[in-house]
């Protein structure tokens, strides 16, 4: 990346010089990359600033080109990014109607559901590949199967599953699919929508040549150089994930075996590699993540409290959970360079910071009082 921030910084747009050029033939070399990785072809790739706007795309580009001939609704699910879910909130105002199907306790959704929400009037069912809070991996190659049979779009929000998650948008039938570079340890602000060729799809930002005039402006070529190579060290490594895996199961058995009153949340093996996420009864999230801060392990809180509302999280008051036990949740993300002995910490201050909020708390105080 640094190369193209220092000396091959010629813009792409300008093929008369040798420095543009070479801007050029590097993000086409991104492009080249990713389609290869997703059995997709280079055409069908085109580069943005992330998982957000390529989801704002995917929807709000199928709703424009679509709902003048007689076709206005969306089938979505209760557990999506906020990227998706605000998106459809805003297309309402066009006069565009939203399903959002329900999920059981793992975050699956059921396909018979799915099947009964297609109406005449459905343009596009949009579904996440696997849920960022809790991991859960949904049946995409059979969702994908039941939108074609209806001649319904389908559009996946893969950021999170990106390398981590066996992708062939041929076979899984995904016509728009979004990704993100920094959920693959590429850089922030970049990021792909994949349009499958043929698809009816509104252009998303005006304005000049660039991504074959669909998505204007002047292109982070360092940025599409930083993705490309995410995704090839992603396609290296995909088989190797053994490593991750025993980690996280590490981490699970880890809580389990030595907190009492915790809830796993999302699905016990149909989950991200890298994701765990436990509701720890009678605590509340923000002060786990503070303590956890103090011993230089950082999470992330089942609840919303950071972007400025108290509701808990809404994935995991859709998979069932009341919303005393979905505020004391927390989520670890894993990475390679985690160890055992990583785990091991993690799970033994864990212990301590919970048995330490506990005999703190007055919910749990209620609880033993009753109990006795
Ligand atoms: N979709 C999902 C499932 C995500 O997890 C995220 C980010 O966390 C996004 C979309 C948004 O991606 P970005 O941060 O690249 O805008």
């Amino acid at each position: 990346m640094g190369k193209y921030f220092d000396e091959l910084y010629g813009n792409p747009s300008s093929q008369l010089y040798e420095l543009g050029r070479k801007s050029k033939e590097a993000i086409e070399k991104s492009r080249k990359i990713v389609a290869d990785f997703l059995n997709a072809e280079e055409k069908e790739i085109y580069f943005t600033a992330g998982g957000t706007e390529s989801d704002n795309w995917a929807l709000k580009g199928v709703a424009f080109a679509n709902f003048n001939k007689g076709k206005n609704h969306i089938i979505t699910t209760k557990i999506e990014h906020h990227a998706i879910i605000h998106t459809c909130e805003y297309l309402e105002k066009f006069g565009i109607e939203t399903t959002y199907l329900d999920v059981d306790r793992y975050g699956l959704i059921d396909l018979e559901k799915l099947k009964e929400a297609i109406r005449p009037e459905t343009m596009l069912i949009s579904i996440m590949f696997a849920n960022n809070e809790i991991g859960t991996i949904q049946h995409i190659e059979e969702i994908g199967e039941i939108a074609k049979d209806n001649g319904v779009l389908f559009h996946v929000d893969a950021v999170q599953a990106l390398g981590s998650v066996k992708i062939d948008v041929k076979k899984q039938h995904i016509d728009l699919m979004s990704m993100s570079a920094h959920k693959i340890s590429g850089p922030k602000g970049v990021g792909a929508l994949y349009i499958k060729k043929g698809t009816k799809i509104d252009n998303f930002i005006h304005g000049g040549g660039q991504e074959r005039g669909r998505r204007a402006g002047t292109e982070g070529v360092q940025n599409i150089v930083g993705f490309g190579k995410a995704v090839e060290i992603a396609a290296r490594d995909f088989n190797n994930n053994e490593k991750l895996i025993a980690l996280r199961n590490r981490l699970i058995e880890g809580i389990k075996n030595n907190i009492p009153d915790v809830v796993l949340n999302g699905h016990p093996t149909q989950r991200l590699p890298n994701n765990v996420n436990f509701s720890y009864k009678y605590v509340e999230g923000e002060s786990i993540l503070l303590l956890l801060d103090m011993e230089g392990i950082a999470a992330s809180s089942g609840s919303a409290c950071t972007s400025g509302s108290l509701d808990p999280s809404h994935v995991l008051l859709a998979t069932g959970l009341d919303h005393g036990t979905a505020h004391g949740s927390i989520r670890f993300t894993l990475s390679e360079e985690i160890t055992e002995e990583d785990i091991d910490f993690v799970v033994e201050t864990m212990k301590k910071i919970i048995t330490k909020l506990r005999a703190m708390s007055p919910i749990k105080n209620d609880e033993d009082l009753k109990k006795n």
